[in-house]
């Protein structure tokens, strides 16, 4: 079959028929519904599916992805044929075409409603350099790192959509050589680059997904930024782990690429020992190689790559459930910053500033942590299955003030 779209100015874009993203998106005075990204346009998915009488054309019209996400692999697989058929047969174009929105006419809203969030630690560059700024004296990685893909349940109702500003924190923290901790707005405001995997398939309670089921309960991936307090972080967090430091905000793409559209960006793993237990062996290609960008104030301060990391989705998600926890439709889990071995990999302000002591230049300025008005975008692109490049949706943030 020839791919090639029909959608003017689509062929060959980011936004080819080898990516094709959902959204949920709002449009003059018409109920926010789901959308599907052709190049620069949004298809309208909901008349075009009851034009054609497709007995799924309800999950179109609803505002959130969760009853699309609800019908798992095969609807999925099935729904993404029949979107390429209309975008790509010339003969489907009178039907298609009149249900198309350039992109910059819409409104985003969070694409699915999020059930359980949980947030990994999955780079051993990211873990190696954290363990280096908080515990110098001691081995940076934990005793468990190589063993377990470590995480902490965070909170679902505080993920907000790309564009939503993040006001700066208060809370408790103790600075090193401080007598008692003190309250306050947080001066360690920081991000971490993240990709965010979305859970469409449910379980039940006992049930465990294999290593190799990743797919039947994965529905799609997301730009995730895990905005954090440092400060806070550092002195709440032994021994139960992150609590307020982040669960602030967390701020995810728009848009949800579809995990068939990531099939070309698959590479192995890039080695673990050791051997993992049972539960969490894979085979080959169990990695994503998906390039990522961390823009502050417009300048590129890194391109964290996705490559790099020790652990895979397919291994997070089988040791999140190994205990018989129950999926939901919405259920989203973070990878954990993504940092690659080069200082302009490093997918947090914390490790690219060393824990504050090595400012660095943004747009002639030296920086460290977060100031108030800064706006951090995460971008990435990954192979697509046409020979080109895809992009994943940015997530964009602007720090607001404490306030009082
Ligand atoms: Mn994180």
């Amino acid at each position: 079959m020839n791919p090639a779209t029909w959608v003017e100015g689509a062929s060959g874009s980011p936004f080819d028929v080898d990516n094709l993203p959902y959204a949920v998106v709002e449009h003059g005075d018409e109920p926010p519904r789901v959308g599907l990204r052709i190049g620069d346009q949004v298809l309208d998915l909901a008349p075009v599916a009851a034009a054609e009488m497709l007995e799924v054309s309800h999950v179109f019209e609803a505002p959130t992805l969760n009853p699309l996400l609800e019908l798992g692999r095969p609807a999925w697989s099935w729904v993404r044929s029949w979107v390429t058929g209309l975008l790509t047969d010339e003969a489907e174009r009178h039907l298609v075409e009149p249900h198309l929105v350039p992109v910059d006419e819409v409104t985003l809203l969070l694409p699915f409603e999020v059930a359980d969030y949980v947030d990994f630690y999955c780079s051993l560059h990211h873990a190696s350099n954290v363990g280096r700024i908080f515990r110098p004296d001691s081995d940076p990685l934990t005793r468990n790192w190589r063993h377990l893909p470590i995480g902490y349940h965070g909170r679902s109702g505080t993920v907000v959509v790309s564009g939503t500003d993040v006001r700066r924190p208060h809370g408790q923290r103790r600075a090193p050589g401080d007598d008692a901790p003190t309250y306050g707005p947080s001066s360690r405001l920081d991000i971490e680059a993240e990709l965010g995997f979305v859970v469409g398939a449910a379980t039940r309670i006992g049930d465990q997904v294999a290593v190799d089921a990743f797919a039947e309960h994965v529905f799609g991936v997301t730009l995730l930024n895990d905005w954090s307090a440092r400060d806070i972080q550092a002195w709440e967090s032994v021994p139960l782990g992150p609590f307020l430091g982040k669960s602030f905000a967390t701020s995810v793409s728009g848009w949800v690429t579809p995990l068939e559209a990531l099939e070309a960006a698959r590479v192995d793993l890039p080695g673990q020992d050791p051997e993992p237990l049972d539960y969490l062996r894979v085979g080959g290609l169990a990695g994503f190689d998906i390039d990522i960008e961390v823009v502050l104030d417009g300048e590129v301060v890194s391109r964290p790559p996705y490559a790099s990391m020790y652990w895979s989705p397919a291994q997070m998600l089988a040791h999140l459930t190994v205990n018989g926890a129950s999926l939901r439709a919405g259920d989203l889990f973070g990878s954990g910053t993504v940092s690659g071995p080069e200082r302009g990999q490093r997918g947090s302000l914390l490790e690219l500033s060393w824990g504050g002591t090595e400012p660095f230049t943004v747009a002639g300025r030296l920086r460290t942590f977060l100031r108030d008005g800064d706006t951090v975008t995460l971008r990435a692109t990954a192979a697509g299955a046409l020979g080109g490049r895809i992009a994943l949706g940015e997530v964009s943030g602007t720090v607001r003030p404490a306030g009082s």
